[in-house]
């Protein structure tokens, strides 16, 4: 590595590109793309793949593409394409004019299939789906020859053409490469390239009924498109002789070479498409974008930013082994992001009502508050405090542990960059025995100060004004399942969730400087945690907080400690 770069970081994908680099493959080219197929919407995984893509392509001054993976109609949309591109942009990456779409090369795909044909490397088959299952042998079993495979270039170009021309019904005639029957790699045992599939598609609606498989349509999109570097994931290890195949069979000069890496799997929640879109279409979460979802737009509605989720990808990096990260990671990089962004307020979560009986009944004062404890750059706000406040109902106890520095009775407490108070009586409600309010006294002497007196008032805890505070809805998120694991347990996953990854409070009530928050901006609730404006049911005076992350540290606590 050279001195300008050595905070750039390395893996063994990188360690491929330098390589080819001082071997001067590609002409120094570095090209890759980004290659999702429009069916859903893109989850934490993707962005480790974006951010790997993208940002090879920036360190080595090469591009990016967006390439739409549609050759599969069924459950592809607009919706989707439009959501991944609004989502890779909000990740901070852009294809500049490169967004492409495998869709746009039917016609040249087709055509070299056909070409494929007349070398005599492809063959239309019909035997059944399931007859060629049993054709295919398995890893001990060698497989059987089609009964088609031995068909003349011009039967099977004749049949491609009527295939094309929708002659047939879905599933009686695929097109299949020409390779090996007994090759170890069931892979290559004459994989189907090409289906019969009477769907319309979301961009050239009913115009083709025949659709290429994604192990031919990829590599030839790639190729199209020259990219140096095809980077995926380590599932499709075996095909990269099938890509390497098709590559030799039809595209001469340079071609682009496929390196695998071990996808991101998170703890306490699924990143598998297939579960998401279960998640979502059997209303077990409130779409796509539900805080609690591990997908782009569910992480950026709790109130994630692109730098921290960045930061989570370069903290994981690229690893040729399948792991399971743990979600406190993710959570300590939002955290570590957070806590240098995110002005200081004031909101009480489950509030009781505290009376100081000695303050003047409609005296008001105001008292500045530092918006960031290390940044003054970021302002002071000034917090009206009055007669009746609220407190967090916790923050009192009646009969209190010995060491229970907050307010109880005979003890004094310090209201947060304003008075100390002592505690005086409590009211109970008749019936249910619940306390509902706190009668306090304030020593005026306290204002902003340390106590005088030499006195010990060692809690701190935070408040709001009644009659100032605005009245808000919070949510606090956990975990959206139970088990670590929830893929890999017996059963059906969704017996995992977790009941309780959703809880909504209120009536809270939150300092008046929120009283415009702009939906999506972010805040530290003073020994909370840090929440978001919700940006779907927020409004201007009725805000809706979203809790993205405690502010306890698990993460940062084990990497300090080693454990
Ligand atoms: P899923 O397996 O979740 O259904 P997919 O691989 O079918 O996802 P695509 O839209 O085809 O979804 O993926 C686009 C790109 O993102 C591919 O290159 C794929 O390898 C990569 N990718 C998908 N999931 C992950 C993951 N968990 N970690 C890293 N990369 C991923
Ligand atoms: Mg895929």
């Amino acid at each position: 590595m050279t001195e300008e770069n050595n905070n750039a970081p390395s893996d063994f994908i990188r360690e491929i590109i330098d390589d080819d680099l001082r071997e001067d493959r590609n002409q120094g080219r570095v090209a890759t793309r980004f290659p999702p197929e429009p069916n859903g919407y893109i989850h934490i995984g993707h962005a480790k793949s974006i951010c790997l893509n993208f940002g090879i392509a920036a360190q080595y001054k090469g591009t990016c593409n967006l390439r739409f993976d549609d050759t599969d109609p069924s459950g592809e949309s607009l919706e989707f394409v439009e959501s991944i591109i609004n989502d890779i942009h909000w990740l901070g990456f852009d294809w500049e004019d490169r967004l492409f779409f495998a869709s746009d090369y039917f016609e040249k795909l087709y055509q070299l299939a056909c070409e494929l044909i007349k070398a005599g490397k492809a063959y239309v088959c019909d035997l059944t789906a399931d007859e060629i299952r049993e054709y295919r042998g398995s890893f001990t079993e060698p497989g059987k020859e089609s009964p088609n495979r031995n068909r003349s270039v011009d039967e099977n170009l004749d049949l491609f053409e009527r295939m094309r021309a929708g002659e047939f019904e879905d599933g009686t005639h695929v097109l299949r490469a020409r390779i090996d029957m007994t090759s170890p790699n069931i892979v290559m045992r004459d994989p189907v390239i090409y289906r019969i599939k009477r769907a319309p598609h979301y961009r050239t609606g009913d115009t083709w009924v025949i659709y290429p498989m994604y192990d031919f349509a990829h590599c030839l999109s790639d190729a199209l498109e020259s990219i140096t570097h095809s980077i995926c994931t380590l599932e499709f290890e075996n095909n990269r002789p099938l890509y390497d195949w098709i590559m030799n069979q039809l595209i001469s000069g340079s071609r682009p070479q496929q390196i695998e890496f071990a996808r991101l799997n998170l703890s306490y929640t699924v990143i598998s498409k297939r579960m998401l879109i279960e998640l979502v279409e059997k209303g077990l979460v409130n779409g796509w974008d539900d805080p609690r979802m591990p997908t782009v737009s569910g992480l950026r509605r709790r109130g994630y930013t692109p730098e921290a989720i960045r930061n989570f990808c370069a903290e994981i990096g690229v690893a040729k082994n399948d792991n399971l990260i743990d979600v406190a990671l993710l959570e300590h990089c939002v955290r570590d992001d957070l806590n240098e962004k995110a002005p200081r307020v004031m909101g009480v979560l489950r509030p009781i009502r505290v009376v100081i009986d000695n303050y003047p009944e409609d005296g008001v004062e105001e008292f500045e508050f530092a918006n960031h404890p290390q940044n003054p750059e970021m302002g002071t706000r000034k917090v009206p405090f009055s007669r009746v406040l609220y407190i967090e109902r916790d923050d009192f106890q009646e009969d209190p542990p010995g060491k229970y520095k907050r307010l109880a009775p005979g003890r004094e407490v310090r209201l947060r960059n304003a008075y100390v108070i002592r505690y005086e009586r409590m009211v109970k409600d008749e019936e249910t025995g619940e306390i509902t309010e706190l009668h306090c006294t304030y020593d005026p002497e306290t204002r902003n100060a340390s106590s005088p007196d030499g006195r010990k008032v060692k809690g701190v805890i935070h408040w709001v004004s009644a009659e100032h505070s605005i009245p808000a809805e919070v949510r606090l998120y956990d975990r959206l399942f139970q088990v670590a694991d929830p893929a890999s347990e017996s059963g059906d996953f969704t017996e995992y969730l977790n009941p309780e990854s959703l809880e909504t409070l209120g009536p809270c009530y939150v300092e008046p400087s929120l009283k415009n928050a702009e939906p999506g901006s972010r805040y530290q609730f003073e020994r909370l945690g840090y929440f978001s404006v919700d940006s779907g049911d927020s409004q201007p005076e009725k805000p809706v907080f979203n809790r993205i992350v405690a502010l306890r540290d698990t993460w940062g606590k084990r990497a300090a400690t080693g454990k």
